[in-house]
């Protein structure tokens, strides 16, 4: 059975190949509604940043020579941000200077305010300075063409900045993948329906389609699938129109787990039918038709940690991304611990900031069902499948969720 990195490396060579052979789709967007997408242009800088010498501090611009403790230097003008420079700095002069303004000719320092006394038109200065302190010089963070962002970055609140910065309005980026989300089981009714007594509403269809989303996919929710095999397999064929396909439910070894089957069926090339992870083992990862597909456990929590650690690798590349390493955490155990070994185990715990440590306690969880723990966790608890016992204060690794 395969640990969950033999399992990622598994996706993340298939998926390169499979992406290798079609380039992605572009569209353009304005930049409010860039956030989350995967860029598919280089950004340049349009002009040299700082774009003029640059102050960064509220203060006076000095000849740095000129500078030394009880020195008297006459003020003769101000410059605030936005302000064009008119007049330079002549030995014995210096000129008020606000954040954000451009230094003027003769001056290679900028002094804050806190280190002056002003009386009037003459200004004392305290202590000795460093030639080019306080200033940015032109061009410093980049050169006129300098590539600041490059195809495949995430836009974030930060690389939206940058855009905005050079005037990057209308963005190229690469089109969402469509993930299609299919439910299985005889058990599972909308979640919109009253459930009978032994039904259960379909949280896993809503719960897939939220991590679609937050990974930059665009889901397309089936209509879940009873246990048998034709319907099934009608729906895995509407589910394959799209780029790739997730399924929950029907993967274990139960007399009615019929999904790979008939994937096979279907011609699915497998990778691999089971993890060595818990919650989570039976997850089946295959391609079926040039197509991505995942057959996640149903039981919820089991739905999600897969997915988060599976699927959401593959939907990164299909997006354009490189990808991304598991945003582990390391944190210390609030409480000892126990747990089997042979598995590894992601157990819904949550991380918290005591005194100045981050510190995880594992939630009481009556197994992969439990909804009602997973909401209040805020991660998942890294345990590894070798080691049984844990202290309080030892160090783990910690999966954080959104
Ligand atoms: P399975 O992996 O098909 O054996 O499903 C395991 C358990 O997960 C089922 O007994 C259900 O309780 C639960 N389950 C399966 N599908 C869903 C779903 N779509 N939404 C919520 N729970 C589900
Ligand atoms: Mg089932």
């Amino acid at each position: 059975m395969l640990t969950f990195d033999e399992a990622r490396k598994k996706i993340i060579h298939e998926l390169s190949l499979l992406v290798s052979s079609s380039p992605r789709a572009k569209e353009s967007v304005a930049i409010s509604d860039a956030l989350g997408r995967i860029l598919a242009e280089e950004i340049r800088a349009d002009r040299p940043y700082p774009p003029f010498d640059r102050s960064l501090r509220d203060g006076f611009a000095v000849r740095a020579a000129d500078v030394v403790p009880g020195a008297k230097l006459k003020l003769i003008g101000e410059l605030k941000a936005g302000d064009t420079p008119k007049i330079s700095v002549a030995p014995g002069t210096c000129i008020q200077i606000m954040t954000g303004a451009a230094v003027p000719q003769g001056a290679d320092a900028v002094v804050m305010v806190e280190h002056t006394t002003i009386e009037g038109e003459a200004i004392t200065f305290s202590r000795t300075l460093e030639p080019g302190q306080h200033i940015v010089p032109r061009g410093k963070e980049a050169a006129a063409g300098d590539p600041l962002l490059r195809a495949g970055h995430r836009l974030g609140f930060a690389e939206i900045a940058v855009a905005a910065q050079v005037g990057a309005i209308e963005l190229q980026v690469y089109r969402k993948p469509r993930v299609a989300i299919l439910s299985t089981g005889d058990e599972v009714v909308p979640a919109e329906t009253k459930p009978g007594a032994f039904q259960i509403r379909n949280s896993n269809a809503h719960s897939l389609a939220a991590q679609v989303t937050l990974h930059g996919g665009e889901p397309v929710v089936l209509v879940n699938a009873k246990d048998n095999e034709q319907e099934i397999r009608e729906k895995i064929n509407k589910g394959l129109r799209e780029e790739m396909l997730i399924l929950s439910g029907g993967v274990s070894a139960g007399k009615y787990d019929l999904v790979e089957k008939v994937l096979r069926d279907l011609g699915a090339e497998f990778f691999f039918d089971a993890v060595a992870i818990r919650p989570g083992k039976p997850t089946v990862f295959a391609i079926c038709q040039n197509k991505p597909v995942f057959g996640l456990p149903g039981n919820p929590i089991s739905t999600m940690v897969t997915f988060e650690l599976f699927a959401s690798l593959a939907l990164q590349i299909l997006a354009g991304a490189p990808p991304a390493p598991l945003p582990f955490l390391e944190a210390h155990l609030a409480e000892p611990l126990h747990e089997k070994t042979g598995l590894a185990h992601f157990l819904p715990a949550r991380l918290e900031w005591q005194d100045s440590v981050p510190t995880v306690k594992p939630l009481r969880w009556q197994g992969s069902g439990d909804l009602a723990a997973v909401a209040k966790s805020n991660c998942f608890l890294y345990i590894p499948a070798d080691r049984a016992d844990f202290a309080a204060g030892d160090p783990v690794s910690v999966l954080p969720r959104l």
